[in-house]
């Protein structure tokens, strides 16, 4: 039987992320599967790339502040990150808690006027006139371009991956994690076993005992025929809720919805691309009209209190967590990679208490 170090499941950006942090802090014994023929298939490639600071969740705005540091470490960050900023625009009860954010963390970030909204993005003309508020440093990813960098680092690291290669179990003797079975029976042994598997985790995690609540909530996205004239920032208006943005041939946009999935790609609802033209037409009243050229939807998995998950299972050693990332994961993967690498090699991280395994069982 082939022996490795450690198994990374998943080859979206929570298991890349994973990989690449322990190849480069001395684990190189390491092997990340994947089921899938190609990288980041799922919600890692089928997102809106939007990396965005500022957000309430626990950790969020230090685990994103990370993430963007560890981009500029990769020599080509600046290529992955365009940081056009993000405008957002809404009620003033919901501008101040970002506003705050924005100040306690040090992120940059301006208030900007109903005049200073249109002209930094014209579609919101018409809108409901609110106030604003713009970060900078947001921006727009090249989610594809960073799951092929962080692969082709893990490689160089001498870390090995298999694509095409389901995991159909994990294999445990006493209370460790001895390593997993594929699909086609043969088995791969390791001490370590990383779970990044997103809308599948708690499927996966149940085969050796050890199940996790996190759960899939589907979401879509659309593109739209209408194009900005000039470079425009990302635009998230917070009532009603709706997010565009600039995309090579038109405009990208989700009403954000979410409704409970199983852990698969869903079709696409008549009644949520008409929810999104409702919102279109009241946020961004210009976009009204746009027609919807492509739609797809994918599923976001969340942890019961909606908090990200890193660390070890204390029920199975061996096992470590990166689960749960929500609609978070191109902003806060990189960091949440660090912090369960740092769990398997047995190291301290300062967001690993607040990310921790044992608060959901
Ligand atoms: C529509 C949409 C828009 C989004 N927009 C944004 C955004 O703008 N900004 C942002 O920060 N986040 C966004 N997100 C969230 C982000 O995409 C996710 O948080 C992130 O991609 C989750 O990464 P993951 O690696 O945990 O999961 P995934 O990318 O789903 O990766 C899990 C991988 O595990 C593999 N796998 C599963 N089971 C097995 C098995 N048994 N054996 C081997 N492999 C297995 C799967 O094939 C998959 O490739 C969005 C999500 C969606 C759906």
């Amino acid at each position: 039987m082939q022996s490795f170090d450690v198994l990374v499941v998943g080859g979206g950006i929570a298991g890349l992320a994973t990989a690449w942090h322990l190849t480069r802090s001395g684990t190189s014994n390491v092997c990340l599967i994947e089921r899938e023929k190609i990288l980041a298939s799922h919600a890692s490639g089928r997102n809106a790339a939007i990396f965005r600071q500022l957000d309430g969740g626990v950790g969020s705005v230090q685990l994103a502040l990370r993430t963007r540091e560890l981009l500029g470490e990769l020599d080509d960050g600046d290529r992955l990150l365009r940081p056009t900023g993000a405008l957002f625009v809404g009620g003033r009860e919901m501008l101040e808690p970002l506003l705050n954010l924005a100040r306690r963390f040090g992120v940059s970030g301006e208030p900007v006027d109903s005049r200073a909204v249109r002209s930094l993005v014209p579609a919101l003309a018409g809108g409901p006139g609110g106030a604003g508020l713009f970060v900078p440093g947001d921006g727009v990813l090249d989610v594809h371009g960073l799951a092929m960098s962080l692969a082709r680092r893990t490689r160089e690291a001498g870390g090995t991956i298999l694509t095409g290669t389901a995991v159909g179990r994990l294999l445990q003797g006493g209370d460790r994690v001895q390593g997993v079975r594929l699909d086609d029976g043969a088995e791969l042994a390791a001490p370590g076993v990383v779970l990044a598997v997103g809308a599948w985790a708690g499927d996966l995690g149940a085969t050796c005992g050890a199940p996790l609540p996190i759960e899939p909530y589907r979401r879509h996205l659309a593109l739209l025929s209408r194009s900005e004239q000039a470079p425009a920032p990302v635009a998230w208006s917070l009532d009603p809720e709706v997010y565009f943005r600039p995309e090579a041939g038109g405009l990208l946009a989700s009403p954000c919805d979410e409704d409970r999935w199983p852990p698969e790609d869903p079709p696409t609802s008549p009644d949520v691309l008409a929810r999104l033209a409702e919102r279109l037409s009241r946020a961004a009243p210009a976009l009204a009209t746009a027609r919807v050229l492509r739609a797809w939807a994918c599923v976001r998995s969340f942890a019961s209190d909606r908090t990200c998950v890193a660390g070890p299972d204390p029920r199975v050693r061996g096992l470590t967590w990166i689960a749960g990332l929500g609609g978070r994961g191109m902003s806060c993967g990189l960091a949440l990679g660090e912090v369960a690498a740092a769990a398997v090699q047995g190291l301290g991280h300062p967001l690993a208490e607040a990310l921790r395994t044992s608060r959901l069982i």
